[in-house]
């Protein structure tokens, strides 16, 4: 899962990247609205951390500009308080919101679950037949037994069962699963996915030639 965190506070910022980063996340920054706007834009992301008080451009702003043409998963930062702003980014099209100072725990639980619900996913567990992934501790089991994957390996096959029965180009992969700072020679997907299939059965993820992969639902 790839997400943009647009804030202006520079501790806050690297923190939030360190933390997605440790939870397994790709994560692009924006330090101002403008750049945040330009990136919500310019790429797919699996949702966007929001702040309301940026240079330049404000939270809103780039919300109500991004809902012209995007549906992507937005999380609002609201000033403590600031009850009038909550209302206005839930109306606004935001798809929650965490008064700060926030939790870092939290703000990971409700980024999981509005990627989830974007992906039309109410729980926390993926069922792939005996193969059973559960996205809160990010463990994966095979006919009940825990199943060791690599940071890659998981997001790779976390990404293909939030949109099971869906072909997922490489492509795709590609810009979901990588940041901005991946050092694209580590990133062979079909490296991984042969790795994926090695550990959990070889017929979990479809190959379609030319389009893509597929976990069949
Ligand atoms: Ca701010």
């Amino acid at each position: 899962m790839r997400v943009l965190v647009v804030e202006d506070e520079p501790r806050l910022l690297r923190n939030l990247a360190r933390a997605l980063r440790e939870a397994g996340y790709a994560v692009d920054t924006a330090e101002a609205g403008d750049e945040g706007l330009y990136k919500a834009e310019t790429f797919n992301y699996d949702a966007i951390v929001l702040d309301v008080m940026l240079p330049r451009l404000d939270g809103w702003e780039i919300l109500e500009r991004l809902r012209r043409q995007k549906r992507t998963p937005v999380l609002m930062l609201t000033a403590r308080d600031a009850f009038k702003d909550r209302v206005r980014g839930l109306d606004g099209g935001a798809d929650d919101y965490l008064v700060k100072p926030f939790d870092l725990s939290e703000l990971l639980a409700r980024l999981r679950a509005i990627i989830r619900r974007a992906a039309g996913q109410a729980r926390s567990h993926l069922e792939l037949g005996d193969v059973v992934i559960d996205t809160r501790a990010r463990v994966v089991t095979k006919t009940k037994q825990p199943v060791t994957l690599t940071a890659r390996e998981y997001a790779i096959l976390e990404y293909l069962a939030l949109h099971q029965g869906e072909v997922v180009t490489r492509t795709a992969l590609y810009e979901h699963l990588f940041d901005e700072t991946d050092d694209s020679l580590s990133n062979l997907v079909d490296v991984h996915i042969f790795s994926i299939r090695k550990k959990l059965g070889h017929d979990l993820i479809a190959t379609r030639r030319g389009q893509g992969y597929c976990i069949e639902s």
